[in-house]
């Protein structure tokens, strides 16, 4: 029976889903069904019609007032035996009000977890709720309880990767502060508890979010702890789902408002020893962290932090002589900000003042103060006569200083993640299956949206995009290909805004690439550049002087072009290569060795024009990206929705407006929907019969797989409705397979 659907989106309807017809009314006012009436500022308030009068109706609320509303303001609401449903797909009524409500309901229980068909819906709580833990593992595992919870879809994907043998993802989404990272580490602690085995291995991928988080982490007005970085974590397991390795992956993007966590961590927790050989002083001393107003963070002692961070090192095997490589380059970060210049007037010349700064970065980085204070002022001009020192100006040596520390610092973080990689190694005996978790930067909507915002909004997008594809636009395909009568759900792809980013040559970052190529050209005649080739892109919108508005999914974002191109650029000159190359320091030469050969690599990819160009920072996020995505793409993705419900970041605080636009953005809605007219699982008659057929009473009867499918699902009196037999799969209905497994089991 196909339950008809009308379309979600207000944008292509103009009756809003499960507006109240005249006769439904009547019905309601006839056994005092509840409905929503809407109040002033969009509010809904529960209430029961009284009465109608042409297009008005009358409305008791639930507090005792009556009201009169127009029809089209009524919604109806859900019978109180659905209250608080722990999957949205079971309400009768799917509309705003009633998820909400539904939601809220559960928030205020602390039941944070939801599902909205196959997708967990989860609401950050800002606090503790102690229902995580290796004592809450054997619940999941066994199945005593059937809870929504991070353990039970981290379970689900466990037993699909072993019943199916299919690699599988769990993929977090969400903005920035809702939560994706700490469900992330739930999931992976809960893999490693039912994965673990005797090697130990779990406990070094656990520590590595502690790693990852002081080197990739920063605090933002979002965030205390923003991650700003995306990583995908793949954990493999052997034929027996014991866990023998893990690896992961990262896409790398710049700091904010208080830089990484390290360097805080190190000022504050550093032994007195460890400063002495650094150098080091307190973080207020440093330029690069005091000229934010924000040195510390509520509820964080930055020096505890640095304990931990140490017995994690520890843990995943980090010698002591690389941890003090690690924190020696952190240091030299930090006194290569202090170096500061001056300009003699007469000469207009500039000078790197020769200070502790320049000799404490000099000694960390294993050169002379005169090499760095060359490699700073100066750069290398080709003359007549050969190579000549060009002096340079006051802004060209900031920058020069700003880009070798940013080298450091990425090029340090790289080789971070490959000796974590090689720490977890994927040992002989694993089969190759395994799971990924994604967690990625959230999308980001500040006041004043820069290229940081431009690429973590661009990589959400893909993000989505994903989610689309499989949620809707594979399901839907499948269903048509395999002969099934199906009522088509729309959904807003978001298609059009890729293009406007990926299109060449008249996408977004392309044309960013074309201008920063461009000696002469500033942030305007970027933005100016967008306007003349964009403006009909639907996605785009222009705005006065430096500024643009893109279209995402999540709405419009207006983004400053204010320095786009300098960040996109790699500011690292050929000089300063040569200064680390001929550094005394093993890390910086090893630095040194993968640039030099990854440009070699991206210099080969690109035509002969373009030989001596660098691979720009736009690009570069988008390759890594792709090759994130490209790794997702063969798994069987399990898809979690984190919701941040206050901008407070605290507690019990639930903010309907914020939930409903998060919820709304993201295609949650419409997947409830699908969810309960679609299908979710779907085997071809083979893997259906080979893995039930066993079960028939008469097994010899029937000899071809569709047919042993249709006399299993007749044993075990699945109802009619409950599935579809296509051509070349059998669909079921949310929650049959599970009757069938059980059977399995007992048998
Ligand atoms: P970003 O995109 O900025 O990295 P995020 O989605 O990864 O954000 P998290 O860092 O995971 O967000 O969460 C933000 C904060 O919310 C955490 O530091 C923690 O205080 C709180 N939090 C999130 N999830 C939970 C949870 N399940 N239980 C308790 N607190 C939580
Ligand atoms: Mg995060």
């Amino acid at each position: 029976s196909q339950e008809k659907i009308s379309l979600l989106t207000s944008t292509t309807s103009s009756r809003k889903i499960g507006e109240l017809e005249d006769d439904t009314i009547s019905y309601f006012i006839k056994k005092k069904l509840g409905v929503w009436c809407k109040q002033s500022r969009g509010h809904w308030e529960l209430g029961t019609i009284r009465s109608t009068s042409g297009e008005e109706a009358s409305v008791l609320l639930s507090n005792g007032n009556v009201t009169k509303v127009a029809k089209s303001e009524l919604l109806p609401a859900n019978p109180s035996i659905l209250e608080g449903m722990d999957d949205l797909a079971k309400l009768s009524y799917l509309n705003e009000p009633s998820i909400l409500h539904n939601l809220k309901l559960r928030y205020s229980k602390e039941m944070i977890y939801t599902k909205a068909g196959p997708i967990l819906i989860a609401l950050n709580p800002f606090k503790d709720l102690q229902n995580y833990g290796n004592d809450h593992v054997p619940a999941f595992n066994q199945k005593f309880i059937d809870i929504p919870h991070v353990y039970a879809m981290a379970d689900a994907a466990y037993n699909e990767m072993i019943r199916d043998e299919v690699n599988q993802s769990i993929i977090i989404s969400g903005e920035s502060g809702s939560g994706k990272t700490e469900t992330g580490k739930i999931a992976i602690q809960y893999l490693a508890a039912v994965g673990g085995g005797s090697c130990g291995i779990e406990n070094k991928i656990l520590q590595t979010s502690c790693i990852l988080e002081a080197f990739g982490n920063a605090k933002t007005s979002k965030n205390d702890n923003s991650s700003r970085f995306g990583k995908l974590i793949e954990i493999h397991f052997s034929t027996m789902g014991k866990i023998c390795g893990a690896k992961s992956r990262v896409v790398q993007l710049g700091s904010s408002e208080r830089s990484f966590h390290i360097f805080y961590q190190l000022c504050a927790g550093a032994s007195s020893a460890l400063k002495e050989r650094l150098n080091l002083r307190d973080a207020s001393n440093y330029k690069y962290l005091n000229q934010s107003e924000c040195m510390t963070i509520g509820g964080i002692d930055d020096a505890k932090k640095f304990q931990e961070l140490m017995k994690a090192l520890d843990a995943v095997r980090v010698c002591e002589e690389d941890q003090e490589l690690i924190f020696k380059m952190v240091a030299a970060i930090l006194w290569l900000g202090n170096i500061s210049f001056q300009v003699t007037v007469s000469e207009n010349i500039i000078e790197v003042v020769d200070d502790e700064a320049v000799t404490s970065a000099a000694l960390l980085m294993g050169c002379s103060s005169r090499e760095l204070m060359a490699a700073l002022s100066t750069h290398g001009a080709q003359s007549e006569n050969g190579t000549i020192a060009k002096r340079l100006k006051l802004q060209q040596a900031i920058d020069t200083r700003d880009a070798i520390a940013k080298f450091i610092y990425a090029s340090l973080f790289e080789w971070l993640v490959e000796k974590l990689n090689k720490s977890l190694q994927v040992g002989k005996k694993c089969t190759g299956r395994s799971i990924s978790i994604l967690d990625i930067y959230g999308f980001e909507t500040l006041q004043k949206n820069s290229f940081e915002q431009f690429c973590i909004n661009y990589a959400n997008e893909r993000l989505q995009q994903h989610f689309y594809r499989h949620l809707f636009k594979l399901e839907q395909e499948d269903y048509e290909s395999d002969g099934m009568d199906w009522t088509k759900i729309n959904y807003e792809d978001n298609q059009e805004c890729l293009d406007l980013f990926e299109k060449k040559p008249f996408g977004l970052l392309s044309l960013l690439d074309e201008e920063s190529n461009l000696p002469k050209a500033s942030d305007l005649t970027f933005a100016n550049k967008l306007k003349q080739h964009l403006d009909t892109n639907p996605c785009f919108k222009r705005e006065r002087g430096r500024a643009f508005s893109v279209h995402h999914y999540t709405g419009e974002v207006f983004y400053d072009t204010n320095g786009f191109l300098e960040k996109n650029r790699d500011m690292l000159h050929s000089d300063s290569i040569q200064l680390l190359s001929s550094c005394n320091c093993e890390l910086l030469q090893f630095f040194y060795k993968v640039f030099s050969q990854t440009q070699k690599q991206s210099n080969s990819f690109h035509t002969a024009a373009l030989d001596s160009q660098k691979q720009s920072i736009g690009m570069k996020f988008k390759d890594q990206l792709f090759k994130l995505m490209r790794q997702l793409e063969s798994t069987k993705p399990h898809f979690i929705r984190c919701i941040r419900p206050n901008t407070k970041q605290v507690p019990d605080i639930y903010d309907e407006d914020l939930v409903l636009q998060q919820l709304k953005c993201c295609g949650v809605l419409e997947v409830a929907r699908i969810s309960r007219v679609g299908y979710p699982t779907r085997m071809t008659h083979e893997e259906f019969s080979g893995r039930y057929g066993f079960l028939l009473s008469e097994a010899n009867i029937y000899q071809d797989p569709l047919s042993i499918s249709v006399a299993v699902l007749q044993q075990f009196n699945i109802p009619f409705e409950m599935y579809h037999v296509g051509y070349y799969k059998l669909y079921l209905r949310a929650g049959q397979i599970g009757a069938l497994e059980d059977k399995r089991k007992l048998v």
